[in-house]
């Protein structure tokens, strides 16, 4: 099994930083801003960006997750149940500044899933998305704003994502399924 580290804790500590940094300089501040993580990995990461910024500004944004699974129903990727298992948004999402966290970018089909949550749950003013990495084959019209590390993949290929609070260990690395 042949596996490639594409990024240490340094590295995803230090783009966590910068995305923190372009998301204030984005939404100038912190004003109305909030942050939902896609669960499992992109809570942590959304949590991590959230101590960011307090870091940085000194104001907590609020904070929520969004727990979707995609079912395929067969071996294409072309039908794809996404089921919102639990939404827990503990905040209003009105005039908010959402932006979205997940751990990895593939189709896009979760992100599409996420947004469709999110409209139903408030009526937020814009939604941006951040992920740690965006490893590409988008089957929809949909982009990140803020990324880690663009990783060119093929289909074959997986990208394996580590955060401590889950996995009690940072890191990301590529391997062949
Ligand atoms: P999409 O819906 O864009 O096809 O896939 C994105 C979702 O599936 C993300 O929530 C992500 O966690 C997961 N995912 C897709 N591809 C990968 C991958 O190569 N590695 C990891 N760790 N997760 C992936
Ligand atoms: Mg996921």
């Amino acid at each position: 099994l042949d596996k490639a580290l594409l990024m240490d804790g340094d590295a995803i500590r230090r783009a966590i930083t910068r995305i923190a940094h372009e998301i204030l300089e984005k939404n100038e501040g912190i004003e109305q801003l909030a942050l939902v993580g896609i669960r499992r990995r992109g809570v942590p990461l959304a949590k991590r960006l959230q101590e960011k910024i307090q870091e940085i500004e000194g104001t907590t944004v609020p904070l929520g997750a969004l727990d979707i699974t995609l079912y395929r129903d067969d071996l294409t990727t072309l039908d794809v149940q996404p089921v919102i298992h639990k939404t827990e948004v503990p905040f209003s999402l009105h005039g908010k500044k959402v932006v979205l966290v997940d751990d990895v970018l593939y189709t896009g089909r979760t992100v599409r899933a996420a947004l469709d949550a999110l409209i139903d749950i408030g009526r937020p003013q814009v939604i941006q998305l951040a992920v740690l990495i965006d490893r590409g084959h988008r089957e929809l019209p949909i982009r990140a704003d803020y990324v880690g590390k663009n990783v060119p993949t093929s289909k074959r290929e997986v990208i394996s994502v580590r955060v401590m609070e889950v996995d009690g260990e940072d890191g990301a690395s590529i391997q062949d399924m």
